[in-house]
């Protein structure tokens, strides 16, 4: 019998009637005859309460404590769904992360799953019981809890079906699939079929967030279909899936932006060997995520260096590089944290060239102006300033012909 992985996001399981609804939808999966394993996420808004909960005791709370913290979301979930369920007659679990063995590392706040453990779901669904898996939490090697990251449900769900070889991780959300552009921010974004691995990571990464970007990787890695489609409706979602031979090569494909960047200028750098390590060793060191880096030499032989971090870790990246700047002889530094990363992505333009000129030319049309530029293969991204990133999505997604028709 195949196994059938659905995850649940924080908006469908908001209050006891969507979890109701999501109960219905379990049921009628289970009686079509499929194995269930279904994740779920905290109900929406408890993770973000527990987090500003645990700031009112302390700003920069204990990791551990504040995994073992969030980690009470899913498992309220978890136990919800599956009360729900058994009231109505039919068999379910709640497990949570360390039951399942879902072993992580012990980076908490950001652990990666390293190995799950099978056997206790296996046995469930050969009894023929629904398995309700907490999503976003797994144990350490020492049986401490961890979480995966904000959005890490979906990481979760995709492992699991991994590991279960599940036929398809079906990932329930708010909207009706992958889209163009993100469908609260553009209302003519168009919902794709199917897109492939590499593209969604792209997506991932530049600031999609209907899927966690590891949660991608891991469906890459062990060739997962996963379907995203809505809590609210029957409609077909969108497939993300191998890449296809037959599959539309669209030059750019999607348009997406993310406000979560902070930037950082160190201005007159001396110019010579080692430089450049002196600065991002101790952010490295700090456990802190460098994205985009520009250098500019100056007439005099100096150069400014600007570089982008996430806006979580900008106050400590500045306080780093505050004293690096003394140490190494820079005049100044300068941050920014209202700026918004504005990205196309598509695997056509590989072999298209002209997405970049006319990505600049939409920029300058608008009047808004590009302060860092970064590109990959299959991908453009413009930081400018935060106040245009709505209107800088808008017009890339009708300037690359994604606008669906009126
Ligand atoms: P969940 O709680 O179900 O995990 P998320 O809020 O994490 O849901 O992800 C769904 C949201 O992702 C949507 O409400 C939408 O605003 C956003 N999103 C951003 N970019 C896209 C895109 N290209 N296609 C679809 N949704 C997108
Ligand atoms: N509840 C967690 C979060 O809000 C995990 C998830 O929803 O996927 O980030
Ligand atoms: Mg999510």
């Amino acid at each position: 019998m195949g196994v059938i992985v659905q995850k649940y996001g924080g908006t469908s399981v908001a209050d006891l009637d969507r979890i109701r609804h999501v109960a219905d939808r379990v049921i009628r999966t289970a009686r079509q005859g499929h194995a269930l394993v279904v994740i779920v996420s905290a109900m929406a808004g408890v993770t973000d309460g527990l987090i500003a909960l645990a700031r009112r005791v302390d700003p920069e709370p204990d990791k551990r404590e504040l995994d073992a913290l969030l980690a009470t979301g899913e498992q309220t979930t978890a136990a919800l769904l599956a009360m729900t369920l058994r009231a109505r007659g039919v068999p379910a679990q709640s497990l949570l992360g360390f039951q399942v063995e879902v072993r992580t590392d012990f980076c908490y706040g950001n652990a990666r799953i390293q190995d799950i453990g099978v056997e206790r779901m296996r046995r469930l669904l050969d009894q023929g019981v629904i398995v309700v898996v907490a999503g976003f939490q797994g144990c350490d090697p020492e049986g401490n809890i961890t979480t995966l990251g904000r959005g890490g449900s979906d990481t979760s769900a995709v492992a699991i079906a991994a590991a279960l070889r599940a036929d398809c991780c079906e990932i329930y959300t708010d909207v009706p699939g992958v889209f163009t552009a993100d469908p609260n921010l553009v209302p003519r974004a168009r919902k794709l079929e199917r897109i492939s691995y590499e593209e969604m990571l792209e997506m991932a990464s530049i600031g999609a967030k209907v899927l966690q970007i590891r949660s991608v990787e891991f469906a890459m890695k062990y060739r997962v279909p996963v379907h995203v489609r809505s809590t609210f409706s029957d409609e077909e979602g969108t497939m993300v899936v191998a890449e296809e031979n037959g599959m539309e090569r669209v030059v750019v494909s999607a348009v997406t932006m993310s406000k979560t960047d902070a930037r950082i200028t160190l201005k007159n750098v001396p110019d010579r060997p080692g430089i450049a390590a002196r600065i991002f060793t101790p952010v490295a060191e700090a456990g802190i995520c460098v994205d985009m880096i520009i250098q500019n030499t100056r007439a005099s032989g100096a150069t400014d260096l600007t570089f982008t971090v996430p806006r979580a870790d900008y106050r400590k990246a500045l306080a780093i590089e505050r004293q690096v700047a003394a140490e190494i002889g820079a005049e100044e530094v300068l941050g920014d944290e209202s700026i918004a990363k504005v990205s196309v992505t598509g695997v056509g333009m590989r072999s298209h060239p002209g997405v970049a000129a006319r990505m600049f030319a939409t920029l300058a049309r608008e009047g808004i102006n590009i302060l860092m530029i970064s590109t990959s293969e299959i991908r453009i991204s413009c930081v400018i300033e935060q106040k245009y990133a709505e209107l800088a999505v808008q017009s890339l997604h009708s300037a690359f012909g994604l606008d669906a028709p009126a």
